[in-house]
């Protein structure tokens, strides 16, 4: 039986202490990101904490941490997120996820299981250093070149490239290739994770069984029209791009709607030029953010606002182009250890539901090679990337038992 109770303060503990001085760069947030000293330090404290449980721990060429109990060769289950946080941060993100994860090692260790565990904790999840989400994770799966690490890639704060600051750290960034083997010997994966919206709090439920995680369509569309007076120009004479824009918004939210299947849509940017109140707009620039767990789904609404836009446009005697920045396929979980997952969230008789995750992880990286799942709990109000977050360390309690109890009913 797993006391919940002494694992929620353990997990208390790691995490309050991690927010404390020498673990943040900042004393109003947690800001902590590759290569500084307080990330040193947290990558040290969980090193310390894994081997006191006898497992032998290492880093990747680049920095990722990798926590063994059984010899390489041997097939290991693996557990993990990140400990690498937002410039601007809180306690929680990514963080609790590794805590929970050396909390599942550690009822491995106490129950007498013996389950054979590997904990990975990703380097620069969220890019505070280096502005590039996910780069452990890709660096792991080669979504990147050697031209990126040696020269694109650079430091927020210095400018220097990624290669500099991996090298100067004492890793081994010409080796940057071998990280694919930290997941040669897994079996499976699973990542807690905070949820980052208000959908578990507001359900009343303690944990979140995370069934796939969304893709995205990244996007602007750019309408033009003409510059005119705001007061000399009658009605029926303008050409007015912003109206297009108006017009595309509230279709975007329609198309959204109807594509169901946890399809979001989001115009978060939009910019008029020259931008004045006495002029008629000449150009209309909004982004889209189109994202969903079904590839179909998302990808149709892309497809249809673009074609909205050009006739919206057509129609008032302007253009709309439609031009992608970026996009990321949907990643479906594992579905038997998703069934383990559940199973196990079962027998705690605690409520739990099943969702697909709107934010990327690591495990979008993991899942291309190993079976992989994610849990999450609760963050209050849904708040992350933000001093304000909070979360419960009794959930993530909850968490480390049903993962502990899902890798043991797949073993
Ligand atoms: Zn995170």
């Amino acid at each position: 039986m797993v006391d919940r109770e002494r694992s929620a303060a353990r997990i208390e503990l790691d995490i309050e202490t991690l927010a404390g001085p020498g673990y943040t760069l900042s004393d109003e947030a947690i800001r902590r990101y590759a290569y500084t000293p307080v990330y040193r330090a947290t990558l040290d404290y969980f090193t310390a904490a894994l081997r006191e449980l006898g497992f032998e721990v290492s880093e990747d060429p680049v920095g990722t941490l990798v926590a063994r109990n059984r010899p390489a060769g041997e097939p290991v289950f693996g557990v993990g997120s990140h400990c690498d946080s937002n410039r601007n941060g809180g306690k929680y993100d990514g963080t609790m996820g590794v805590v929970t994860a050396l909390e599942v090692c550690r009822l491995n260790e106490e129950l007498g299981y013996s389950l054979p565990l590997q904990l990975v904790s990703f380097l620069e999840e969220e890019g505070s250093g280096f502005g590039q989400m996910l780069l452990g994770s890709r660096i792991m799966l080669q979504r990147v070149t050697e031209e990126e690490l040696r020269d694109s890639f650079r430091a927020v704060d210095d400018g220097r490239s990624f290669w500099e600051h991996a090298a100067e750290a004492g890793y081994e960034p010409e080796r940057w290739r071998e990280s694919a083997h930290v997941l040669d010997d897994l079996s499976g994966w699973i990542e807690m994770h905070i949820e980052q919206a208000r959908v578990l709090q507001d359900t009343g439920n303690r944990i979140g069984v995370v069934t796939a995680i969304a893709g995205y369509v990244h996007a602007d569309i750019t309408a033009a029209g003409r510059a005119d007076h705001a007061g000399a120009t009658p009605m029926d004479f303008r050409r007015d791009p912003g109206v297009v824009a108006a017009e595309c918004i509230l279709e975007l939210e329609r198309l959204a709607r109807a594509a169901g299947k946890g399809t979001v849509a989001t115009v978060g940017e939009i910019a008029f030029e020259p931008g004045l109140i006495n002029v008629v707009p000449a150009r209309a620039r909004f982004s889209l953010d189109i994202r969903g767990v079904d590839e179909d789904a998302f990808r149709g609404v892309a497809r249809d606002i673009a074609a909205f836009a050009s006739q919206a446009a057509e129609r008032r005697g302007m253009t709309a182009v439609f031009e992608q920045r970026q996009t990321l396929a949907a990643t479906p979980l594992d579905g038997r250890t998703v069934s383990a997952l559940e199973a196990a969230a079962i027998e705690t008789g605690e409520p739990f539901m099943l969702m697909p995750s709107g934010a990327a992880h690591d495990t979008m990286c993991v899942a291309e090679r190993v079976p992989s799942a994610m849990v999450f709990v609760p963050c209050k109000d849904g708040i992350s990337h933000s001093p304000l977050e909070a979360a419960s360390p009794a959930d993530a309690a909850l968490a480390a038992e049903i993962i502990l109890n899902a890798i043991r009913s797949l073993q």
